[in-house]
């Protein structure tokens, strides 16, 4: 396995993570990495839901990538956004404000109000609605791909966090977004987070990674962290299922410009 790299890494400031600079640059040397980068979660405008920075705060964010920079070790700045319709105009005056190595977009919301990962929405998913729920988030999550704001995309599958995947074969689902990323030139991650979770399997399942693989399509593995322990966990299962899939490169990213380094 080539060196790694982690690009999903949260900060304090989003108010569920936890770790200070210099704790999360001693984890990457210890996990083997040879960059970091953090991507907490976009602020908004408005004061919008409990888990992400308020906007008053993103110098707050700028300080703690530089204070993790003054290390030496590679250090990118990066940000997961919020894919939400017919607010792209947010997300292109976010990227104008720093020097972002790189901006993921993420589907978390599939309606105002229901971020579809969070416990307290687990009563939304029924028998009856998990197939809907799944059709609602990735018609999101290729609206998202689409946008051409983002350099890769989070979570490909995250509706399973919780355990819930429809009947059947699950490409339905995985095959337009495999497209979308084909047609756009997106990168996507696999998210190791999803092993920590009930789904107990990475993100995107083996079958979207064999697709995406015949494809082509730029890859980047990810922890998701929340904490310094987090960091680069489950990386040799990523690697592992990412080979038997057909890849043999990654990607990185410095001022959103891609290059690909052997896997
Ligand atoms: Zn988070
Ligand atoms: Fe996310
Ligand atoms: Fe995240
Ligand atoms: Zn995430």
């Amino acid at each position: 396995m080539g060196p790694l790299t982690d690009y999903h890494v949260h900060t304090p400031l989003c108010r569920h993570a936890e770790g200070t600079p210099a704790e999360f640059i001693d984890a990457a040397k210890r996990a083997g990495l040879v960059e970091i980068g953090f991507a907490d979660h976009n602020p908004m405008l408005e004061s919008f839901d409990d888990w992400r920075m308020n906007y008053d705060e993103l110098p707050r964010y700028f300080d703690f990538v530089a204070e993790a920079r003054a290390s030496g070790f590679p250090v990118r700045l990066g940000l997961e956004c919020d894919f939400i319709p017919g607010r792209e105009s947010w997300i292109e005056k976010l990227a104008g404000m720093a020097q972002w190595d790189y901006l993921i977009g993420s589907v978390h919301y599939l309606a105002s109000g229901w971020d579809v990962d969070n416990p307290k929405h687990l009563f939304r998913f029924t028998e009856d609605s998990i197939e809907s729920i799944w059709d609602r988030y990735f018609d999101l999550f290729n609206q998202c791909i689409r946008s051409g704001l983002f350099d890769f995309v989070a979570h490909p599958d995250l509706p399973k966090k919780f355990g819930h995947r429809p009947k059947g074969d699950l490409r339905r689902y995985y095959e337009p977004a495999v497209q979308a990323l084909r047609e756009t030139d997106v990168a996507f991650e696999i998210n190791t987070a999803g092993l920590r979770k009930p789904a107990k399997e990475l993100y995107p399942a083996q079958e979207f990674l064999e697709l995406a693989a015949q494809s082509g399509i730029p890859l980047v593995i990810n922890s998701d962290s929340h904490s310094p322990a987090e960091i680069g966990a489950g990386f040799e299962v990523a690697a592992a299922r990412a080979k038997e899939a057909g890849y043999c490169e990654v990607v990185r990213w410095k001022e959103r410009q891609r290059i690909a380094v052997e896997l």
